[in-house]
């Protein structure tokens, strides 16, 4: 079998395509080779050998031993170095590189080939005995933590000593000699704590790096970060191994990362950060403070520090060259890794750019306006979830701002939370409910639990590409990092700046579109839209064929609703106009009505509420269609629990309390979800219906007058299961609408239709949609009743089915498509047969999810209709089921 693929030299034996067997870095390595950019040569071990090794035993194939060789022999060609040469060694570097991007893995040996005899022949050749000896220290570190697991602050702790006795306070202050005593210590402290002298033999480290990024495809982190992010375990990672070019050989050399357009705005500018005389991830670790890559960004940044175009004129014209051809290339925004070695660039690593949603946005509008993809490309570019982030509030300009500290703005948006210091700790807080920020020196992979659970994070250290920054925008959070002048101590939980100090528990306000850090909690407002999120919507909804409505029952709601796209009211859930505290009195003197006259007393102070609400609605929706769905109020949330309730409602019925108490207890259920709610009150008590579409029709009226353009109005009936059901209440609201019509001498047009949340109501819509004119799949209630799980308590024990695979995601959230699903299929093929024309939508939870929203597409409903902030997510997803 072919185990080994190199590139160099203007080629390569692979290619981008073929990230599957390459991963990621390798396969890009390969086509920057392919395109002739300079790319120092190397190989790469694909990920069928990790595929080999763990279904071997942790063996290697036995032909990678040759072929590695050879191709040790190609690169060294190249390079005119050879491996493990006493004169002139080539010296390598080795990194893993899965098909996904994978934090928690085994990530880079810098240096390896480098023994006391090869580090001696490095000092000759380039004549600077202190860089070889600190590449030789930096060799050592990094290949005990990784591959030796002796950790890298045994080094330090090693190095801090070293630099108290001499006096020194910064690395720099080393001259050589104290980097070849350092040396032999680091050596010593291997030894005894490993009981293995420090390997020389540069093959023995070369299979020790290798075993090391194959094995630490299983390591722990490695593991949850795959389960989080759905990476199967089969991809395996490849191992690249490549020839060393050194970015820390003085003043003409340097490291770098950019972008081709900014990460964060999206704005078409190279993008970056570098440093003089360093090495590898100098840059992302937050060590020194990096400088700016063009001399407009160290303009704005004021920075007193030498751009790169100022400092490496013919590397930065070489970088601004390939970046160019990089992003026409792949057709997209690029995150690129680079050194320079003595004033010559060379290329490390291109991959498609981790960016924020509002960049996505605007790199897919301003892509497909060049003409560089097509504008349904741009419409898949986008994933419909991270829109969420667009959406989310900023800090109320006219707020008084305190502004503690300010650092980088590193993830656009705004959070207030109390301070928190480790990851730990904001998680266990957020399963509380509480909303903390994270403050952290710096971040790590082992941060992205707290990350993922804080509202925003704050660092003191590091650059715009640093770990926090990077994560942080990727989870679309708002996040501050190196906010240098900002102290923290670990151990007694405190922040410092000057003379303020601020401890675990305290509020605060990050401001990542700025990089501020505020005292205390600030008040926000809704977002502005950019101009790229109308485009790329616009783009979306000229492919979709599912329509999307909001389920809205505030004029709030509907007017947000509106502004987001939504074309019209899936779901008005009238119960919930009377969560406010003045109307539920009057509602649970409905409920707790013994007998209709004064249930009739209570509704007719409910039908003036209900109308004007009504009409504001209808005003507001402007003609188009408002599903207006009646009372299903499960009885415990309406009931009343407190004596102090139970007196209040009382006082209004002119009843005694006791008596009232014991109706109350006569009504609660065992099981409200499955109890007296729904239809089941309108057949009941028929005049709450008839109040209910007297209001409605009467709004419709005034509405109409208004605004001159009659009310697209659906009066909706809640679960049903019988046919006969349904026809009991429409004809109610008929003979409502007919009095109405007299009465006002007004023309309405309606329709009347039905929710399909119940199992039974699926399999019986052949039937229902004889006199149901539309249908509304409530799939909260129908994935209730398909399972047999209660919605209200389901979070107990659903996350243990979760964790144990019994599911792959919670069915209330994503819809179940083959329960679930199916019985939603057999619902609209028996009603569509009945009723050709019928309409059909979903208004769910699961009408926001783009999962979900790609199932509604396949089996032909009409409309999706979700809360008014997903509304975009759900426009976006219905266009990309469609593509
Ligand atoms: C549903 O059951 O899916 C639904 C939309 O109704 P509710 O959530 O109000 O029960
Ligand atoms: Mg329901």
């Amino acid at each position: 079998g072919k185990w080994v693929y190199t590139f160099g030299d203007g080629k390569a034996e692979g290619q981008a395509t073929l990230r599957d067997l390459l991963g990621g870095k390798g396969a890009n390595l390969a086509e920057m080779a392919n395109l002739g950019l300079p790319v120092p040569p190397g190989f790469t071990i694909p990920t069928s050998v990790c595929t080999y090794f763990y279904d071997h035993d942790k063996t290697y194939p036995k032909e990678l031993k040759a072929q590695v060789e050879k191709a040790l022999d190609y690169v060294g060609k190249l390079t005119g170095k050879t491996f493990g040469d006493a004169k002139n060694p080539l010296l390598v570097s080795v990194r893993s590189g899965a098909r996904a991007s994978m934090p928690g893995m085994m990530d880079t040996v810098l240096n390896l080939g480098l023994n006391d005899r090869t580090v001696e022949a490095l000092a000759e050749l380039s004549g600077d005995r202190r860089f070889a000896y600190d590449s030789y220290r930096r060799f050592i570190t990094m290949y005990s933590d990784v591959v030796l697991g002796f950790e890298h602050h045994h080094f330090e702790d090693i190095l801090d000593t070293f630099k108290d006795g001499q006096g020194y306070s910064l690395d720099t202050d080393l001259t050589g000699d104290d980097w070849v005593e350092l040396v032999g210590k680091y050596k010593e402290a291997v030894a005894k704590e490993t009981g293995h002298d420090f390997p020389q033999d540069p093959h023995d480290q070369l299979w020790g790096a290798i075993g090391a990024v194959f094995s630490s495809w299983m390591n722990a982190r490695a593991v949850t970060y795959r389960k989080l992010h759905d990476i199967p375990e089969s991809w395996g990672t490849a191992v690249n191994v490549q020839a060393m070019v050194f970015g820390n050989m003085g003043e003409t050399s340097a490291t770098g990362v950019a972008f081709t357009r900014n990460p964060s705005t999206g704005e078409s500018k190279l993008y970056g950060e570098f440093l003089i005389n360093a090495q590898g991830e100098d840059v992302v670790a937050g060590i020194r403070t990096p400088q700016d890559i063009t001399e407009e960004a160290r303009q704005e940044s004021g920075s007193d520090k030498l751009s790169m175009e100022a400092a490496m004129p013919v590397a930065f014209k070489e970088l601004t060259r390939i970046y160019t051809l990089l992003e026409k290339h792949y057709r997209d925004m690029q995150d690129m890794e680079f050194t320079v070695e003595q004033g010559k660039l060379w290329m490390l690593q291109t991959r498609g750019g981790k960016r924020t949603a509002k960049a996505a946005l605007r790199i897919a509008v301003e892509l497909a306006n060049e003409g560089l993809i097509s504008r349904k490309d741009a419409v898949t570019r986008i994933d419909p979830a991270s829109l969420d982030q667009l959406l989310h509030p900023t800090i109320d300009p006219a707020a008084k701002r305190d502004v503690i500290a300010t650092g980088l703005p590193a993830s656009p948006g705004a959070a207030s939370g109390e301070i928190v210091f480790s990851s730990d700790e904001a998680a266990k807080l957020q399963a509380d409910g509480r909303k903390v920020i994270l403050v952290r020196i710096e971040t790590s992979p082992e941060d992205i639990h707290g990350m993922h659970a804080a509202e925003g994070i704050l660092t003191t250290r590091g650059g715009m590409t640093s770990h926090a920054a990077v994560v942080a925008r990727g989870m679309g959070k708002p996040c501050v990092s190196g906010c240098g002048t900002i102290r923290v101590d670990y151990g007694r939980g405190t922040m410092s700046v000057g003379q303020r100090t601020f401890k675990t528990g305290d509020v605060i306000t990050i401001d990542g579109s700025v990089g501020q850090v505020l005292a205390g909690r600030m008040p926000m407002i809704e977002p502005e839209l950019s101009g790229e999120f109308g485009t790329l919507m616009g783009w979306a909804d000229e492919v979709r064929k599912l329509g999307v409505r909001v389920n809205g029952d505030t004029p709030d709601d509907a007017r947000t609703a509106v502004k987001f796209g939504a074309e019209g009211i899936g779901l008005c859930r009238t119960e919930h106009m009377f969560f406010e505290e003045t109307r539920i009195r009057t509602v649970r003197e409905m409920i707790l009505s013994e007998d209709e006259q004064s249930r009739r007393a209570a509704l007719s102070k409910l039908l003036p509420m209900q109308r004007a609400d009504f009409v504001e609605l209808f005003e507001i929706m402007k003609g188009l269609p408002v599903t207006i769905r009646l009372l299903d109020p499960p009885l415990h949330e309406f009931l009343p629990h407190t004596q102090a309730e139970i007196e209040e409602v009382a006082r209004a019925m002119n009843t005694d309390p006791r008596k009232l108490a014991d109706r109350a207890r006569e009504l609660s259920e065992f099981n409200p979800m499955l109890g007296f709610r729904g239809c089941r009150l309108a057949i009941a008590y028929p005049e709450i219906a008839e109040m209910q579409a007297r209001a409605i029709f009467e709004a419709a009226v005034e509405a109409g007058k208004r605004t001159g353009k009659p009310v697209g109005l659906e009066v909706m009936v809640p679960l049903i299961a019988t046919k006969a059901e349904f026809d009991l209440v429409k004809a109610r609201i008929d003979a409502t609408a007919n009095a109405v019509m007299k009465e006002t001498g007004a023309k309405l047009t309606y329709q009347v239709g039905t929710m399909i949340e119940l199992p039974r109501a699926c399999l019986m819509a052949g039937e229902v949609a004889e006199t149901a004119e539309f249908f509304s799949f409530g799939t909260n209630d129908l994935t209730q009743t398909t399972y047999g799980i209660s919605r209200d308590d389901a979070a107990s024990f659903l996350g243990t089915y979760v964790a144990k695979g019994i599911l792959e995601i919670d069915p209330f959230i994503s819809v179940d498509r083959d329960g679930v699903g199916e019985l939603v299929k057999i619902g609209v093929t028996r009603g569509r047969k009945t009723r050709p024309s019928l309409k059909v939508g979903i208004c769910g939870e699961h009408g926001g999810d783009p999962a979900s929203v790609a199932f509604c597409h396949e089996v032909g409903l009409d409309y999706v209709s979700c809360s008014p902030y997903r509304v975009p997510i759900a426009r976006l997803a219905a266009a990309q089921a469609a593509l």
